[in-house]
């Protein structure tokens, strides 16, 4: 599985959002997309899972163009956790995550085998039955991976992943990620946690892909300064590492 943008401008009401974008994310790679806020990265994300147009340029997956996709083809190659996430839906979690496999035929006792995989690795075991709604904001997040997980796509699209999220959680969804061993492309906001799990990255700014490779040779204090408008200096800090036992 390969991601691969060429040139892709994105216009909405008339105005360019996105500017000329290139990005790759290849087989298996774990790829963060980060910048200040408005820069456009949610709209590139869009555009990539076929919400928006690019106005230029080209997507492709598994070097087909995704807006020459059928939606089923489509959704059999791309889950999406997006940044907006319904709060209010009128139906149990088991519900929502299998909603995943609406690209597939479905096979109930499989299907529920599956859901309730995904509700395990996300940390909701046994929750198929709460009613979604009634979930915290950190729950509801885990609850729709769970559903990217049961479309088992071999690319995954995340905007801001972790935003809702108390610290260990954040862990374990950043470690589940890139444990998968899916093609993953992952706005962040934090640059420490974006460099500790990604294998590249991209910085964004003004609506142009600025930067992007490995993220030490990537994040340099210049870039950081010259993007974000503040000084970024390296020294010790308290440092958070996942325990490995539920406490
Ligand atoms: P980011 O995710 O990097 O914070 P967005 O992609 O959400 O940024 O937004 C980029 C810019 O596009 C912002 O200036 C935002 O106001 C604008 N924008 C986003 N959605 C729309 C829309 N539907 N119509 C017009 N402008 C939009
Ligand atoms: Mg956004």
């Amino acid at each position: 599985m390969r991601l691969d943008l060429r040139g892709v401008s994105v216009r909405l009401d008339g105005r360019p959002i996105v500017h000329e974008a290139d990005l790759l994310v290849g087989d298996g790679e774990f790829v963060a997309l980060v910048g200040p806020n408005g820069c456009g990265k949610s709209t590139l994300l869009r555009t990539i899972y076929r919400a928006l147009r690019p106005s230029a340029g080209l997507i492709r997956v598994d070097g087909d163009d995704v807006h020459g996709l059928s939606w089923r083809e489509s959704a059999r190659r791309t889950a999406v956790v997006a940044q907006e996430t319904p709060s209010e839906l009128d139906f149990t979690v088991g519900e929502v995550v299998l909603m995943g496999r609406t690209p597939y035929e479905r096979v109930a006792a499989a299907d529920a085998e599956r859901c309730a995989r995904a509700l395990d690795r996300v940390g909701l075991a046994g929750a198929e039955e709460r009613v979604y709604a009634t979930l915290s904001g950190g729950e509801k997040q885990r609850a729709l991976i769970a559903r990217a997980l049961v479309q088992e796509t071999r690319l995954l699209l995340l905007d801001e992943p972790t935003s809702h999220l108390d610290i260990r959680h954040q862990l374990e969804v950043l470690h589940l990620v890139r444990e998968l061993g899916v093609a993953t492309l992952a706005v962040l906001h934090d640059l420490n946690q974006a460099a500790a799990f990604c294998d590249r990255l991209y910085v964004m700014s003004a609506g142009r892909v600025l930067a992007g490779g490995p993220p030490g040779q990537v994040l340099t204090p210049e870039l950081i300064s010259e993007v974000y408008g503040v000084r970024a200096v390296r020294r010790s800090q308290l440092v958070f590492e996942r325990l490995k036992e539920e406490q």
